[in-house]
């Protein structure tokens, strides 16, 4: 029979117990492999089995949804067999001999959980190279930089057989690291943000920025596609559509142009930190990188970031946007990011916007604007929740 073992990754965390996190590591997976079938989801020694109830469970599918769990290190396929070297060498055999006959070189590692085991690992490694070989007789054993590493592992309940384990995805469980509220356009960096955040454990709040009609439902679908694309590692993400358009004529009509961008972004910040408050976030987040455009310069990041009355986190601060798009393209979101429907960003910016504003000078322009704290009010009681599920089949 073949399962799947998924390891702990950080289990070292402070103020987490292990039981929590155990017990919220295997709720997500049940939820998450329930449409792929019957499994049994259960844990020991620092790993956690899902093993197929019946031959129509699709493994395949289940291990492609357990490499997109947070708090896994390594993820594996396994055989199981009897804890002993007869059925351990045909388990062996039979279930990556094909896989021998593809490589020209391998070696044979084991694992001893169980020290009631009555070979020592570099016996049982020895005896199963042995057997293999006998098999495979073009195959050269080499100790380091083999094409293949066979893995016996001698668990309490069972022998394990497998070939290299693949890195998870990483981070700690989802719903451990609190409430953030990510603003989330249609571009490349902020869904890689998010992504980031809810693999540090958060919970998404995203909050869009749309403005119709300037801005139409193609762009809308986009965004909640890209939340979509995060749900399928985050499990579930709410997103908030937020109606910007009054804020936006509001600002381009009575304050310097040079100035439209930088107001723009502290209007989006301080409703974001009101639809943060209700919904009981600790963080903002954001997708920026200093340097990247004129409204990512120091300066103007101190003209928005002083009016968000709690930690906004910047978790691309430090990357290059090549590093972030290969993020992108592995998460799954670059290909729907790079899709042209704009979103309100670009719409009214100025030529020449200011890279190096001078927060006196902001204040006093948003002085300017008539009634944009009101309307601001009024853009976050009037934005629209969506929640997106990663089972959501309107996104696929
Ligand atoms: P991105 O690729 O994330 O759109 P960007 O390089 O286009 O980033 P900006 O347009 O300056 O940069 O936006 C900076 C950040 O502001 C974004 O990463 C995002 O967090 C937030 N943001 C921008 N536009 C919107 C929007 N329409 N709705 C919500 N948040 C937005
Ligand atoms: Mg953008």
């Amino acid at each position: 029979m073949e399962i799947i073992l998924g390891k702990y990754g950080e289990l070292a965390l402070k103020g987490l117990n292990k039981n929590q996190f155990e017990n919220s590591m295997v709720r997500t997976i049940r939820k998450r492999v329930e449409h792929c079938g019957e499994f049994r989801v259960h844990t020991a020694q620092s790993t956690v089995y899902v093993e197929p109830e019946n031959d129509e469970a699709d493994i395949d599918e289940a291990y492609e949804e357990i490499k997109r769990i947070f708090g896994l290190s390594a993820v594996v396929r396994a055989a199981v067999c009897e804890k002993d070297l007869t059925s351990i060498c045909e388990t062996a055999e039979s279930y990556l001999g094909s896989r021998l006959d593809s490589v020209r070189s391998f070696k044979v590692n084991s694992k001893r959980a169980d020290k009631k085991f009555p070979m020592t690992s570099m016996e049982l490694s020895r005896e199963v190279g042995a057997y293999l070989i006998d098999r495979h007789p073009d195959l050269a054993v080499s100790m380091n930089g083999p094409e293949l590493t066979v893995i016996c592992e001698i668990r309490d309940d069972a022998a394990y057989v497998h070939a290299d384990q693949l890195p998870g995805a990483g981070g700690i469980p989802t719903g451990t690291g609190g409430k953030a509220a990510c603003m989330l356009s249609g571009g490349i960096d902020s869904p890689v943000a998010a992504w980031k955040m809810a693999r540090r454990g958060c919970d998404l709040v995203c909050v869009h920025f749309q403005s119709p009609p300037y801005t139409g439902e193609r762009a809308l679908y986009k965004v909640e596609r890209l939340a979509w694309q995060v749900s399928r590692w985050a499990g579930r993400v709410c997103l908030f559509e937020v109606p910007f358009t009054d804020c936006q004529v509001n600002i381009r009509d009575n304050a310097p142009e040079d100035y439209f961008t930088v107001l723009m972004r502290r209007s989006m910040m301080r409703i974001t930190q009101k639809i943060a408050e209700r919904e009981e976030c600790g963080a903002i987040v954001t997708g920026e990188s200093l340097g990247q455009v004129a409204s990512q310069t120091m300066s103007a990041i101190r003209c928005t970031d002083i009016v968000a009355g709690m930690p906004v986190f910047r978790p691309l601060i430090g990357d290059d946007k090549i590093e972030i798009s290969e993020c992108a393209k592995k998460i799954g979101t670059f290909d729907i990011s790079i899709e042209p429907y704009e979103d309100c960003c670009t719409i009214f910016t100025p030529k020449h916007p200011r890279t190096k504003p001078v927060l006196e000078a902001i204040v006093e322009a948003e002085k300017g604007v008539p009634g944009l704290y009101e309307m601001e009010t009024a853009a976050a009681d009037n934005s629209v929740l969506k929640v997106i599920h990663f089972y959501d089949e309107d996104f696929v």
